[in-house]
């Protein structure tokens, strides 16, 4: 029998699977609230008999990532982590300590398809996706390690979110239940490069997440150049779609824009983007590029970035810059895990 991962499952689905194995529904209850503590396996749930225990362990997959490194940041506190998957597989996650409380950052997939030429989780491409569970055991394991609470999310760690729809909605809706760690919809945020069909899909679901659209660049040829995605859904489509996600879920879109030396941060490309955001709802967050050695581009330098701002702002358009955190660790997602395989397998 080809075992089913445990975590993946909702309250109600577990309450009935539960009722189809004989057992009592309030048992599903139990083990829930076990599974969304970060047990790491079927013996730690004290309070279910063993006959049972045994019958769960032969029916379903307890995933528990194991922590191959952890970052520490000196600076700030940020934990970075490199996790081991049942399969072998490693994803990175990232804690961050803000004023308003603990945010922990996912990865959504293994590796990425989407092929950025600034980012380093896109380099291998795709492996595959992540489970509900899988996503959802990044913050569990991380609250675990810290012994503190987690309450923002954001999937902003490696993957497109919005290629692995299914399994990122039902994380949404699993990371949110009541008997688990109950953090709403408010307190989460969603990074996508612009999969504008998905956002349109998700725009129906009418959720209060937070939607972030990796920008980069205002124009057409400036966007594609860096972002191969841009060919297939380019700028007007994807701002009609942001649009209609905030006329059906009243949520304003924050607008991610990655500060590159040269190709995104010229004057005129801040008049631009002013031009293309003015009147909607949006914030831009100017982001220094980190360093991908792979990459050949570089970040622009503090001046450039200020003198960015300042047109935008003029031209009627809020943007702030974001706060480097963990700037003693490697950085942004996909580089601990590069890293980790170039140094397993000589490829770096
Ligand atoms: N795939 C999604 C979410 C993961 S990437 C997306 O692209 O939005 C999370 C964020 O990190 C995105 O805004 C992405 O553009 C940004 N990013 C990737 N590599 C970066 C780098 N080297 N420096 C700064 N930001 C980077
Ligand atoms: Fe994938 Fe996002 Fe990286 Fe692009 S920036 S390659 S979409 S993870």
């Amino acid at each position: 029998m080809i075992k089913t991962e445990i975590k993946c499952r909702t309250l109600s689905e577990l309450k009935d699977e539960l009722q189809n194995m004989g057992e009592k529904p309030f048992r599903a209850q139990q083990i829930f609230g076990w599974l969304h503590q970060g047990v790491q396996s079927f013996d730690e749930m004290t309070n279910i008999s063993k006959q049972l225990r045994a019958k769960l362990a032969e029916r379903y997959l307890l995933t528990a990532p194991k922590i191959l490194r952890k970052q520490v940041s000196r600076v700030d506190g940020t934990v970075k982590y490199l996790w081991e998957l049942y399969d072998g597989n490693c994803i990175e996650s990232v804690f961050m300590r803000y004023h308003h409380g603990n945010s922990a950052c996912v990865s959504s997939q293994v590796g990425c398809r989407m092929g950025c030429k600034f980012c380093a989780s896109g380099i291998g491409g795709l492996v595959r996706c992540l489970s509900a569970g899988e996503i959802l055991d990044q913050v569990l394991f991380m609250q675990k390690d810290t012994g503190e609470r987690i309450s923002n999310i954001v999937l902003m760690g490696t993957g497109e979110p919005l290629d692995n729809y299914d399994n990122v909605l039902r994380f949404i809706r699993l990371v949110g239940a009541e008997e688990g760690l109950h953090i709403g919809q408010r307190h989460i945020s969603l990074s996508t490069s612009g999969l504008a069909e998905q956002i349109d899909r998700l725009a129906q679901e009418k959720l209060q997440i937070t939607l972030s659209i990796s920008l980069h660049a205002p124009d057409n040829a400036s966007r594609s150049a860096i972002m191969p995605v841009n060919r297939s859904f380019p700028i007007e489509r994807l701002i009609q779609s942001c649009q209609n996600y905030f006329d059906m879920t009243g949520r304003r879109i924050s607008y991610e824009y990655t500060m590159i030396d040269g190709v995104s941060d010229r004057p005129w490309q801040a008049k631009k983007l002013a031009e293309l955001l003015r009147g909607r709802p949006a914030h831009v967050n100017l982001i220094p590029l980190n360093h991908v050695t792979e990459s050949g581009l570089h970040s622009s330098s503090k001046e450039q970035v200020a003198a960015f701002q300042n047109i935008l702002e003029k031209n009627g358009v809020t943007a702030t810059v974001r706060r480097t955190l963990g700037p003693d660790i490697d950085a942004s997602c996909g580089q601990l895990r590069r890293r980790h395989i170039g140094e397993t397998f000589g490829k770096e």
